[in-house]
């Protein structure tokens, strides 16, 4: 399917401060990539230098097979971290500019920004002045006019971040639905959550190193652990722990279920089969749950950073 956006060993420094050590992201076409790390890891200056606000120091970024050209902003769609809009414009008015700045006619214009406003339930802010507006809600404003013109690639520096929890889920909503019409979205964020509730592929960028990336789905393969939550009846729970603790690596487990049930956490070496840990535990106790343990994104984080420290 080919890479939308590709960035090739990106170097940039402020002063004597190294602020992207040779960072390298491939996205791509029609695919939501999450760019994680903690505050201050570098992921703005990636998405600025991806913008053309910021030159970088070396490195290359390549769109659509091509190396990018001043022109292809017209091609993205870009919501800042500094959300900037004219205070005493009013909501209507102000998206009208700006959606012309974008290249739409007046007609083109109102028709899309009508069908969006409508869509987000916000067509009563039209003649609302944007100081009147909460930070949430000027926010929305300018995720409308983010995506407005259609661009290919739309690229969202912290886009939840000001969301209530019910906006943040439409929010959401609209990137999958933008993703599922042909965009290729590119979004920054330091929330674990969002990257495991949005993202086919992720990077995760820390003190301006890239530690790892990838489809989400394989490096949640590659951490899993061989690990399975268990919990498990028997007449004698005391000799059962015993025993499974001569066997396997177990440790203590928590979750949620109805019965009165030991819950451990069973660890399999990696040539051994989740069957036969399963037909071994049928033989001793009734199992009332039996689930392999999937790493989150933030175990992951939380690994990567630790090794790499
Ligand atoms: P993130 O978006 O991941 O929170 P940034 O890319 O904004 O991080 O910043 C990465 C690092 O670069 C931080 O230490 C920040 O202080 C520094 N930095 C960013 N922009 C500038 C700048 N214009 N001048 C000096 N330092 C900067
Ligand atoms: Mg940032």
């Amino acid at each position: 399917m080919g890479n939308f956006l590709v960035a090739e060993n990106i170097c940039k420094n402020f002063g004597k401060f190294r602020a992207l050590n040779n960072v390298s992201i491939s996205i791509p076409k029609k695919s939501i990539f999450g760019l994680l790390g903690p505050n201050g890891a570098g992921k703005t200056t990636l998405i600025r230098i991806v913008n053309q606000i910021t030159m970088p120091d070396s490195g290359k970024i390549y769109l659509d097979g091509k190396p990018l050209h001043p022109n292809d902003v017209g091609k993205i769609g870009y919501l800042p971290e500094e959300r900037g809009l004219y205070k005493s414009m009013k909501v209507g008015e102000q998206a009208l500019y700006l959606a012309r700045l974008k290249g739409l006619s007046k007609a083109e214009a109102k028709e899309r920004l009508e069908y969006w406003f409508k869509k987000l339930e916000i067509t009563h802010w039209w003649d609302k002045k944007i100081q009147e507006l909460s930070k949430g809600m000027a926010q929305k404003v300018q995720f409308v006019i983010t995506v407005l013109h259609q661009p290919k690639l739309l690229i969202f520096d912290e886009p939840f971040s000001g969301f209530d929890p019910v906006n943040a889920e439409i929010i959401k909503n609209e990137i999958l639905q933008l993703r599922d019409e042909g965009a290729t979205i590119l979004f920054s964020t330091h929330r674990m959550e969002s990257v495991e509730e949005l993202c086919e592929y992720m990077a995760l960028i820390h003190e301006g190193n890239k530690l790892l990336d990838g489809k989400v789905a394989d490096i949640k393969r590659e951490y899993k652990s061989n690990t399975f939550e268990v919990g498990l009846t028997a007449t004698d729970e005391t000799a059962l722990l015993k025993e499974l603790t001569a066997n396997f690596n177990v440790g203590k487990a928590n979750f949620k279920s109805i019965t009165k049930d030991l819950k451990l956490s069973i660890q399999i070496k990696p040539e051994e089969s989740p069957n036969d840990l399963l037909l071994y535990l049928l033989s001793k106790a009734r199992v009332n749950h039996f689930v392999e343990v999937i790493p989150s994104v933030n175990d992951i984080f939380i690994k990567t950073v630790t090794d790499n420290a």
